[in-house]
């Protein structure tokens, strides 16, 4: 079985993970409430937290197998905040020498590249190689708080990287929309809400995109866009129409993000499409998304909202799918974090 650890950022995760049958169990503490009143995280505060709260995560999940059982320590070594990974980092590295077990560095943003496929292991274990190379290749939206990313992972479980955010992630689009509407942190889920009740064509926000024919994301522009419509507006007017604005600015949002994924979807000779990170969450996404990667006639996988942000269940996921691939790091107690790890080298 695999112990893995995230404390990448603002959440404290702990997963036990049985190639056998799947996830034996995930436990989180999450930081939101506490970064809240900053409006982000506030990366001191997060490693505090995470010191606090590791070893009581711990705890529980070892108390949930019996003793001896752990072959593996899985720990994110990067992408996130120095601090913070250094967290979990030693925390891994302390059981490795306690238990004599090999610690094994997950890169964050592969381990969210190969989310969508943890139910499909789940459903059953025994034919998930032959299942998952029936899937290849593959194309991946990976969608963040800190990432956007479309990339490719191919028949040997290679991932490619195709396009990324010239600026703004799209994650960080809505959240820097959501202040501007005097939403609160994150913004992302208060956005979806308010939007289910506003009219998506009520404001003409610019398309998202770069280049038309380049892959590449850019939202700043769409975010200037707003701050620009709403000094426009008397904050009665703002308020009487949140839910249009909302509506309007997701949309614009979104239409990148499907637009791109269908004109690399096609041709590409992809046969499944998945989504993965705290973006995945939102349900005109998903069905926006299932409807393009039908017509395109391939498989829509997408992370389940416990494994959208940051969780170890991905992690230890990843360090099981990926552990004959060179995408995870064997240093052991000579583990580095990799604050800037990228998802793949171009
Ligand atoms: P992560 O960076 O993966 O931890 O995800 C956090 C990001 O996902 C933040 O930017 C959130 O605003 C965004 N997010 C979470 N849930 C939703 C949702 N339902 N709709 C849109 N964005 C969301
Ligand atoms: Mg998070």
């Amino acid at each position: 079985m695999i112990l893995a650890l995230e404390s990448s950022c603002d959440e404290t995760a702990v997963a036990i993970f049985n190639p056998a049958h799947g996830l034996v169990g995930e436990w989180v503490h999450s930081q939101i409430a506490l970064h809240e009143a900053y409006g982000g995280v506030v990366p001191d505060l997060a490693s505090r937290e995470h010191l606090s709260h590791i070893g009581p995560l711990l705890q529980q999940a070892l108390a949930s197998v019996p003793a001896g059982t752990i072959s593996k320590i899985a720990v994110t070594n990067g992408p996130g905040l120095a601090a913070c990974l250094a967290m979990g980092l030693s925390a891994a590295k302390s059981l490795g020498l306690a238990w004599h077990v090999p610690v094994t560095g997950v890169n964050h943003l592969r381990a969210h590249a190969f989310s969508p496929f943890i139910t499909l292991h789940a459903a059953n274990p025994t034919t998930f190689d032959a299942e998952f190379t029936r899937l290849l290749p593959h194309l991946g939206l990976l969608v963040s708080g800190g990432n956007t990313a479309l990339f490719s992972l191919d028949v040997p479980r290679r991932i490619r990287p195709l396009a990324s955010t010239l600026d703004d992630a799209a994650g960080e689009a809505l959240d820097k929309g959501a202040k501007l509407l005097g939403l609160g942190y994150p913004g992302g889920p208060q956005v979806e809400q308010l939007a289910a009740t506003g009219n998506a064509a009520a404001f003409a926000f610019p398309k998202a995109v770069a280049r038309r024919a380049s892959l590449e994301f850019s939202f700043s522009g769409l975010k200037t866009s707003l701050r620009y419509q709403l000094e426009k507006m008397a904050p009665a007017e703002i308020e009487r129409r949140r839910a249009d604005l909302c509506a309007s600015y997701q949309c614009a949002v979104f239409e990148a993000l499907v637009r791109k994924s269908k004109l690399a979807l096609e041709g590409g000779g992809y046969r499944s499409f998945g989504l993965s990170g705290g973006v995945a969450n939102n349900m005109t996404l998903q069905g926006e998304l299932t409807i393009m990667t039908k017509a395109q006639g391939v498989t829509f996988l997408r992370a389940q909202p416990q494994h959208t942000g940051d969780n170890a269940g991905m992690i230890a996921f990843a360090a099981w799918a990926e552990r004959e691939t060179g995408g995870v790091n064997e240093a052991g107690l000579a583990l580095e974090i990799a604050p800037s790890l990228p998802l793949a080298v171009t």
